[in-house]
């Protein structure tokens, strides 16, 4: 049985990053790029003034200076002649720097009357001037395979022109839930039956994860039916079933799986909660069998499943950020595997302050509700004591955000 971290690395070792598409520009938010993207050109395009003021050269600038005003440009204006010695042009913020000028006075630091402006200061070369290929040179890699888009890359890849981004394909992820006592929400409950919600739950958290959730309902407890979705579960990028992989009688998920060819990687891993966790592949297509504990599906599904998702779909980090609290209260716990604590964070002078919002028993998924972070217990730890330090993985809804 592997470890925790064995088995995430058997996982992440197993998946590849999937083709390339070009998508619009803003279907490429959140995504990563596919391959590096050179500048075509440089920026900014010419020397242009990062004020409104007067392009001067600062030779003619010396104590108390006049110069006679002798043209303007505005943004998007050009002058085709070299400025006159002697002279000062009116610039307004973005316009080129016309030859022979080496700096800009703004505004405020000159008076302007009869055509004449009179300098107040000193002036030195390059003043307030923003030059040619300063910001980005031509043929440079400025966007390297890997970059997460984010808006100031959508800015920068629209300045080179762009209308189109390559992009690591959204990952297809079929969902499908198995057992007898299920039924869909909006169906009347009988007696024994419960609702499939760990359908919609690993759905939401395909999508939350930038992924496509393709939803193939509810396998019966019988061969027949799960070889049926099974099989369509396998067209997809990666599948991922709920149930039906413990070792009770009507446990068929791995048997069915095995007759349709994918190849198990390992059953059951060395945490709590979650043992019961299957890892399968067939030709590469990863097949992910989470128990059907609604709070074990999520939690398995955050540990191994998500990462492989950010993986594929090209992303390099692909854990959640990792922050140290300290316990409020103590825990115990059996020494031999590693103890995902779902707790509650509060952050007090710089410090977080972690503890459990209810009880930890699989049966609480009001818990998982409540929860700001897992922490992540270390298999061969028995106690934490109050104050005592534990590494937690953060999964606040509110991601880190501040209160106004
Ligand atoms: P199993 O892994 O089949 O032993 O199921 C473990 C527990 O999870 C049982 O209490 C099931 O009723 C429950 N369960 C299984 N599948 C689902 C589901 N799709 N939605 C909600 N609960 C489920
Ligand atoms: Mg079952």
């Amino acid at each position: 049985m592997p470890t925790f971290e064995e088995a995430r690395k058997i996982i992440l070792d197993s998946v590849a990053p999937l083709c390339v598409e070009k998508v619009e520009m803003l279907d490429a938010v959140g995504r990563v790029l596919a391959e590096d993207i050179r500048a075509p050109w440089d920026m900014p395009l010419w020397d242009n003034t990062a004020m409104d003021g007067y392009a001067v050269n600062s030779k003619d600038c010396g104590e108390a200076a006049s110069l006679k005003l002798s043209g303007c440009i505005p943004a998007g204006g050009f002058m085709d002649h070299p400025l006159q010695a002697g002279t000062a042009v009116k610039v307004l913020t973005g316009a080129p720097i016309p030859a022979g000028a080496d700096a800009v006075v703004p505004f405020e630091e000159a008076e302007e009357r009869d055509e004449t402006v009179f300098l107040k200061g000193k002036v030195k070369p390059g003043d307030h001037i923003r030059f040619k290929g300063e910001d980005v040179t031509e043929g440079e890699t400025v966007l390297p395979a890997g970059t997460v888009i984010r808006p100031s890359e959508i800015s920068m890849l629209a300045s080179f022109g762009r209308l189109f981004i390559p992009v690591h394909r959204r990952v297809r992820v079929a969902v499908l839930s198995t057992g007898d006592e299920l039924v869909d929400p909006g169906e009347a409950l009988g007696p024994g039956k419960i609702i499939n919600s760990n359908s919609l739950a690993l759905a939401a958290a395909v999508r939350e994860a930038g992924c496509i959730p393709i939803m193939l309902g509810i396998a019966r407890d019988t061969k027949d039916s799960l070889r049926e979705k099974l099989a369509e579960g396998l067209t997809a990028d990666v599948l991922i079933t709920s149930a039906g992989v413990s070792a009770g009688d009507r446990d068929y998920v791995r048997d069915v799986l095995e007759e349709l060819m994918v190849k198990q990687v390992f059953w059951k891993v060395d945490i709590k909660p979650g043992r019961p966790t299957a890892f399968a592949l067939r030709d590469g297509t990863p097949v992910f069998s989470l128990p059907g504990n609604p709070v074990s599906s999520l939690l398995t599904f955050e540990e191994f499943v998500r990462p492989a998702l950010l993986k594929v779909m090209g992303f390099r980090k692909v854990l959640r950020p990792l922050i140290t609290a300290t316990l409020r209260e103590g825990i115990r716990k059996k020494a031999g595997r590693v103890n995902f604590l779902r707790v509650a964070l509060e952050q007090k002078n710089g410090e977080y302050i972690a503890w459990s919002p209810g009880k930890q028993d699989t049966g609480f998924l009001r818990t998982m509700l409540r929860a700001d972070g897992i922490a992540v217990i270390p298999k061969e730890t028995e106690e934490l004591k109050a104050g005592d330090r534990v590494e937690v993985q953060v999964i606040s809804g509110d991601g880190g955000f501040m209160e106004a």
